[in-house]
């Protein structure tokens, strides 16, 4: 098997990737909270740790992705205060909650689907483990790092970190920390100002809410992946990913729940992508620049000279390490998308190569730079620079300047296509859309007919008759009219 090296975000450095029950991996991706549109900044993790779901189970590992859909407890600024975002955008649109939760969790797929992320093995909702939640709160009770107040439990920062250091992944210091936020007034229910929330209770007006021991009321929002990641993953498991924007509080409180609750963190390695930016800009719906998946899609943002195609925005991510910072503009789109086109019609001019008795490309050491390059941290941008490369000494071949054996043009064809369409995940056929798809199909079964025709005039009748009858095969119901043919599905 080939040895991986992943940067772990929690040593700062990378390490060699060695699960703990080999050949199973356990993964863990902090999914959306699904009350809007998919947009730009949920197509970078999705596709990130797609490529990292890809690429194992192509070395041999046996991956059990989990990525969840909060459907509760995430409360506006990722605070302890604020209303839960879901409940919010149920009371403006006069909606039950679980109408807004299934709408936009079907726009989310819809997105994927059509950026070819594959779906994880399993696709856990916060909602459906209110019980395994209270579970791991009333853990934490009984380990002393948690309080009850006024019905709510919160998580006791400033105790926990006596015994283990509360900040070790996103290297800040508890003292900083205090010292920037503002001071509790003697109302407030936290002991502590780092606190925060495991259980809230609900106000009488809250939409969703369940009884506990404590009060009718909801989860903290870092709580669910704690359990949900147990529940599936057990209490130890290898990778835990998702964007950096949630390195601190939400993975930060990941790991203060499982050591409280377990003794241990329950995470190998943290792994986390880096952020999008648009012409240099943090995206946010106050800046005008918050532009949806769909949009893109169809290029109907004000910032979009055109459309861009599912398989663009994907190539454009994978052009940049995921750990380096990306910048969204026109013109990086539309070079990506130029780039794509490349690389796939790379396999049509490797199929057509003339093959000789020698050859002047070493097949096998590219295939050895390709897989160094995903070994060493998921280097995308170097993978596909070394295909690009390649491509070089491909034209020469096809140009007559150079020249491959049979053997390695196989072999050639078979590293470009588990590369480009397994790993990388890129996909020709949706770059179109189904209309085209539609018209493509037309004009095929067209020209075979009118295949037809000829080889019937020609008295070729062993060739009409094949044709007709492979299409019948496929489920082309064909006509013969006294001007030609007709056909229907
Ligand atoms: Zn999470």
């Amino acid at each position: 098997m080939q040895q991986v090296t992943i940067y772990n975000t929690a040593t700062r450095k990378k390490e060699e990737f060695t699960p703990i029950n080999a050949p199973h991996v356990g993964m863990y991706v902090c999914g959306p909270t699904v009350y809007g549109e998919a947009h730009l900044g949920h197509a970078r993790p999705a596709i990130t740790f797609d490529i990292l779901f890809r690429y194992l189970q192509h070395i041999g590992y046996k991956v059990r992705y989990v990525r969840n859909i909060t459907d509760v407890g995430h409360l506006e600024n990722d605070a302890d205060s604020g209303e839960d975002k879901i409940a919010k955008k149920a009371r403006l649109e006069e909606l039950e909650p679980m109408e807004v939760v299934q709408h936009y969790t079907i726009n989310y797929h819809y997105c994927m689907r059509h950026l070819n992320v594959l779906p994880p093995s399993i696709e856990p909702r916060a909602s459906a483990h209110i019980i395994e939640q209270q579970d791991y709160v009333q853990r934490i009770l009984n380990s002393g790092f948690a309080y009850e107040s006024q019905g709510s439990v919160y998580f006791d920062v400033e105790k926990y970190n006596k015994k283990h250091p509360y900040g070790i992944l996103s290297g800040r210091n508890i003292d900083d920390m205090q010292s920037n936020t503002r001071n509790l007034d003697g109302q407030d229910e936290k002991h502590g100002s780092l606190d925060f929330a495991l259980w809230k209770k609900a106000k009488p007006e809250h939409i969703m809410q369940w009884k506990s021991p404590w009060s009718k009321g909801f989860p903290g929002w870092h709580l669910e992946c704690s359990a949900m990641g147990e529940k599936y993953l057990g209490k130890e498991f290898d990778i835990h990913g998702g964007g950096m924007d949630l390195l601190f509080p939400h993975h930060e409180c990941e790991i203060a729940q499982s050591t409280a609750a377990n003794g241990k963190s329950a995470v190998r390695y943290w792994i986390h992508n880096n952020m999008i930016t648009i012409n240099g800009q943090k995206m946010g719906k106050s800046l005008g620049n918050f532009i949806t998946l769909a949009e893109l899609f169809a290029g109907t943002h004000p910032l979009l000279e055109q459309a861009y195609s599912p398989m663009t925005i994907r190539f454009f991510i994978l052009q940049a390490h995921y750990r380096s910072t990306l910048d969204f503009s026109n013109e990086a789109l539309q070079a990506a998308q130029k780039g794509m086109e490349k690389l796939l019609q790379s396999i049509d001019v490797i199929e057509k190569l003339p093959t000789a008795a020698t050859s002047t490309i070493n097949v096998a050491e590219l295939e050895q730079k390709c897989y160094a390059a995903l070994n060493d941290d998921l280097n995308t941008p170097i993978l596909i620079s070394h295909l690009f490369v390649a491509l070089r000494e491909i034209q020469s071949i096809a140009n007559g300047s150079g020249s491959i054996t049979a053997e390695d043009k196989e072999k050639l064809t078979e590293l470009y296509k588990t590369f480009i369409f397994d790993i990388l995940g890129l996909q020709p056929a949706l770059n179109q859309s189904s209309d085209a798809h539609a018209e493509i199909l037309k004009g095929t079964i067209d020209m075979l007919l009118e295949m037809r025709l000829q080889a019937k005039q020609q008295k070729d009748f062993a060739k009409s008759d094949e044709i007709r009858n492979k299409l019948t095969a496929l489920g082309v119901t064909v006509k013969d009219t006294k001007d030609g043919f007709e056909w229907s599905l």
